[in-house]
C-alpha cells in the first residue's frame, strides 16, 4: 500500500502542527517565541516551532494537575481508559502514513523504517498498554484474620516526560501509553530536533476523547522546557530517555526541587559478541551490520562494539563489510533508502569527531569515514567500520550514536565477558554462539538489563527494556513498565 505513495507531493501538503498544546488546545509559546524545525534531508526549514520555556511547562502542569485533581481521567474505570487507548492506537494506525512522513522530514529515517517499523510499534505500544490495563488485580496482604490490608496501585499524579530525536515518536508512546494507561496526566517534551509527531498525536489524543489537560506537549529546548520540568514543584515523576549527561542532570534537579520520582534510559556501548562456533555466521554478520547501521546508528543499544573471536575474525569482518555496503546512506523518502541522514549538523559533525579520533588514536579504518551527500543540504554519514580497535579507544567508550563500528578480538569467553563489562554502560549485549551452556553463562555474567543471544533485537514490547550502570534505571515497555507510573498504597483495616 505504501509503496505507491509519492512523498514528496505528500509532503508538499501537509498541514504541520506547530503550537504547544495544552489544556486541549494549540497555543503559542507564552513568550511569543519560536524555533526553526529544520530537517536533515535537505536543510529545508519544516516550520517554526512554538519555543516553550518555564512559563509554557508551568502552564502545562498547572492543567495537567487540575485534570488529574478533577478525575476525568483517573477516575476513570480503567476499562474506559483502555476504550479511549485502544481509539488513540487505532487514529494512529490511521494516519500512519502522515506521522510516518513527519518523523522522516523531522529527522531523517528512511521512510520504510518510519512507516513499517516505528509507527507501527507506536499503535502497538498504546494498544497493549490500553488491553493491559484493565487485566490488573492488586493485593491482599496475609494479616492475621483481625485485619484486611489492602496494597493498591495508584497513579503518581503528573507525569514530566522529557524525550530524544532518535525514535521520536516511539520513545515518547513508551512513556505516555504507560503512564496513560494508569491514569496520569502527561506533560511531554520531545527533543527541540523533532517535535512534530508529538504535536500531531496531541490532536488525536483529543479525537480519542481523551480529556483536555490529560496530556499536553511542551516542545522547546532542554535547558529551558526541559529543565522547567525537571525542577517543577508540581511534577510527580519524570522519565527520561537521552544521553547519560543529561539523564544525571535530572537527578539533580529532583533533589533541588521536589524530590520527584525519577527514571532514566541514557546510553548505551552494545557488546556484540560473535564466537567462532555461531550456527549460522551469515546471520550473525546480519545482525552485526543491521545493529550499528539501521537509523544511521541513532539508537541507544546500538551493537556498536562488534567482539568477535579471532579464529574468525578475518572471515567474519569480510562479511559485516560486504553488508555495510547496502546501506549506502540515500534519500530517505525513498521506499528503497536503507540508511537515511543523522538527525542534524551537530550529531553529523559530532560523530565526524569520533571517527578523526578513531584514526588518531590508531584504529585501522577498514570501511567508509566519509560525509556524503552534502550537494543535497543534508547531512549524511558513509557506513563506517574500525578494525584492531582497543577497548580504551575512546571510540570504544563514548556513545558514538553514528553508523560507526569498532571491531575487538578476543581468544576465550572470560577475555569476551571481561571486554563487553568494560564500559560504563549496560544497556544490551548480544551473544552468538551454538553452545547453550556457555550462552547461558556469558549472559548472566553481563551487567546489561537486555541480552540477546543468537538475534539482534531485544523483544518487542512484551519485554522490559532498560540499562545497568549508567545507562540509567527504570524500565520501559512491558508491564514493569507500569512500576514507574505508579505508586503502592497499604490500606490496613483493623475488623475486629
Ligand atoms: P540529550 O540527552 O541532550 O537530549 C535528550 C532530551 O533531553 C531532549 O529532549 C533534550 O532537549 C533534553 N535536554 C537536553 N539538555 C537538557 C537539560 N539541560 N535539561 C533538561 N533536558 C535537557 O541528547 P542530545 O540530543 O544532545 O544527543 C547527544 C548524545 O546523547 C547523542 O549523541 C547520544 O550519544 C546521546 N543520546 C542518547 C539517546 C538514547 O536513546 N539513549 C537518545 C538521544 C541522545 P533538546 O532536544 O531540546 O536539547
Amino acid at each position: 500500500m505504501s509503496a505507491a505513495i509519492d512523498w514528496r507531493t505528500m509532503a508538499e501538503r501537509l498541514n504541520i502542527r506547530d503550537q504547544a498544546f495544552i489544556n486541549g488546545a494549540f497555543v503559542d509559546a507564552a513568550s511569543g517565541a519560536t524555533f526553526e524545525c529544520v530537517s536533515p534531508v535537505d536543510g529545508a526549514v519544516l516550520a517554526r516551532v512554538a519555543a516553550g520555556d518555564a512559563e509554557d511547562v508551568d502552564r502545562a502542569v498547572k492543567a495537567a494537575r487540575a485534570a488529574f485533581e478533577k478525575g476525568v481521567w483517573a477516575d476513570l474505570a480503567p476499562k474506559a481508559r483502555k476504550r479511549t487507548l485502544i481509539k488513540l492506537a487505532d487514529l494512529i494506525a490511521k494516519n500512519a502514513d502522515e506521522l510516518a512522513l513527519l518523523e522522516t522530514l523531522d529527522m531523517g529515517k528512511p521512510i520504510m523504517n518510519s512507516r513499517n517499523a516505528d509507527m507501527r510499534a507506536v499503535a502497538e505500544c498504546v494498544r497493549w498498554y490500553g488491553e493491559a490495563i484493565d487485566k490488573l488485580y492488586d493485593e491482599i496482604a496475609p494479616t492475621p484474620k483481625t485485619a484486611l490490608a489492602l496494597i493498591t496501585r495508584e497513579p503518581m499524579g503528573v507525569v514530566g516526560a522529557v524525550t530524544p530525536w532518535n525514535f521520536p515518536l516511539l520513545m515518547a508512546a513508551w512513556k505516555f501509553a504507560p503512564a496513560l494507561a494508569a491514569g496520569n496526566s502527561v506533560v511531554l517534551k520531545p527533543a527541540e530536533q523533532s517535535p512534530l509527531t508529538a504535536l500531531r498525536v496531541a490532536e488525536l489524543t483529543s479525537e480519542a476523547g481523551i480529556p483536555p489537560g490529560v496530556f499536553n506537549v511542551v516542545p522547546g529546548f532542554g535547558e529551558t522546557a526541559g529543565q522547567a520540568l525537571g525542577r517543577h514543584m508540581d511534577v510527580d515523576v519524570v522519565t527520561f530517555t537521552g544521553s547519560t549527561e543529561v539523564g544525571k542532570l535530572f537527578l539533580k534537579y529532583a533533589g533541588e526541587s521536589n524530590m520527584k520520582a525519577v527514571s532514566l534510559e541514557c546510553g548505551g556501548k552494545t557488546p556484540n559478541i560473535v564466537f567462532a562456533d555461531t550456527p549460522d555466521l551469515d546471520a550473525a554478520a546480519q545482525g552485526a551490520a543491521d545493529g550499528i547501521f539501521y537509523n544511521s546508528g541513532q539508537v541507544c543499544d546500538a551493537a556498536s562494539r562488534l567482539l568477535v573471536e579471532d579464529k574468525i575474525h578475518d572471515a567474519f569482518l569480510a562479511k559485516v563489510s560486504a553488508l555495510a555496503d547496502k546501506y549506502q546512506p540515500g534519500d530517505p523518502l525513498s521506499d528503497k533508502t536503507r540508511m537515511g541522514s543523522m538527525v542534524d549538523k551537530t550529531q553529523t559533525d559530532r560523530v565526524l569527531s569520533f571517527i578523526a579520533k578513531g584514526k588518531s588514536e590508531g584504529a585501522s579504518l577498514a570501511v567508509g569515514g566519509r560525509q556524503v551527500r552534502q550537494e543535497t543540504g543534508g547531512f549524511y554519514i558513509e557506513p563506517t567500520i574500525f578494525d584492531r580497535v582497543g577497548n580504551q579507544m575512546t571510540i570504544a567508550r563514548e556513545e558514538i550514536f553514528g553508523p560507526v563500528l569498532s571491531t575487538i578480538v578476543f581468544k576465550t569467553p572470560e577475555e569476551a565477558i571481561k571486554l563487553a563489562n568494560d564500559s560504563k554502560y549496560g544497556l544490551e549485549a548480544n551473544l552468538w554462539t551454538n553452545d547453550l551452556t556457555k550462552a547461558h553463562r556469558i549472559a548472566r555474567a553481563l551487567r546489561v538489563g537486555t541480552v540477546t543471544i543468537n538475534g539482534r533485537d531485544g523483544g518487542g514490547i512484551e519485554v522490559p527494556f532498560g540499562g545497568y550502570k549508567q545507562s540509567g534505571f527504570g524500565r520501559d515497555k512491558s508491564l514493569h513498565a507500569l512500576a514507574k507510573y505508579t505508586q503502592l498504597k497499604t490500606t490496613y483495616i483493623n475488623v475486629g
